[in-house]
């Protein structure tokens, strides 16, 4: 029996009245977990077993999945429910850990970023690309691709003047450079500053954080192509809602 913070990242009925979950664990990272009986009329597991809810859980191992024997809530994050952005940024960083962990590996870096995240996004009422662009930037250096920015990736040159950010090369590339990565992205000075900003900044502390809106779409933008191309993706769903609506 392992006990463990978890956080539920997807749900799907299985039978009548059980779910399959992914949980993002402290203890043991991605895990597939039965929550048998988990619709059943008062059943103690209708609450732990949601998408976004942090608990405390007991888990047995199985021979296909890790089964609940018991779980108490911690916080249902209920409030990331009540707001169309809230959601869809929520569903959205639920489905970054969801697609780009691999199953039983811990990171605990993850798991405090995802639990802060959620936190933080359950009382945002603003600036949702800061937020979103801060937490890409934190969670892809946590996996251990953080983009190299102070020098040029390649030639590690000090960068004065024009300058791109190459996806496969994982960081700045000076003029002299460009040809490496003829899919590089044009950036520039704010670029970098906002980039370095958001990551060097707490999450709780991003209303000290000034960018400019196109800048920090910029930002977001290179940033979603720089993780897709890592974890060898080609799109996120939860991020296809927005651009259904129009806001990106
Ligand atoms: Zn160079």
């Amino acid at each position: 029996m392992i006990k463990t913070e978890g956080i539920v990242l997807n749900e799907i009925r299985y039978k009548e009245t059980s779910k399959i979950l992914n949980i993002y664990t402290k203890e043991l990272g991605k895990v597939t977990v039965m929550a048998q009986g988990a619709f059943r009329p008062k059943s103690s597991l209708m609450a732990s077993t949601q998408s976004f809810t942090l608990s405390e859980f007991y888990l047995k191992k199985g021979r296909n999945f890790y089964y609940i024997n018991n779980s108490d809530v911690l916080d249902s994050y209920y409030s990331i429910r009540e707001n169309m952005e809230r959601m869809i940024y929520g569903f959205y960083i639920l489905e970054l850990i969801e697609k780009s962990t691999p199953f039983e590996e811990e990171n605990e870096r993850i798991f405090l970023l995802l639990k802060k995240g959620l936190k933080i996004l359950s009382e945002l009422d603003r600036d949702f690309l800061k937020f979103v662009a801060a937490y890409e930037v934190k969670f892809i250096s946590f996996l251990g691709y953080r983009p190299y920015l102070n020098r040029c990736v390649n030639c590690n040159k000090e960068i004065k003047s024009d300058m791109k950010f190459s996806s496969i090369n994982g960081g700045l590339l000076c003029e002299e450079c460009y040809s490496i990565d003829l899919s590089a992205k044009s950036v520039d000075s704010l670029f970098v500053k906002g980039l370095n900003d958001l990551l060097y900044s707490s999450l709780d502390s991003l209303d000290d954080v000034n960018i400019f809106n196109t800048t920090l779409k910029s930002i977001h933008d290179v940033l979603l192509n720089y993780i897709l191309l890592n974890i060898e993706r080609k799109e996120f769903k939860s991020l296809n809602i927005l651009n259904s609506i129009g806001e990106f």
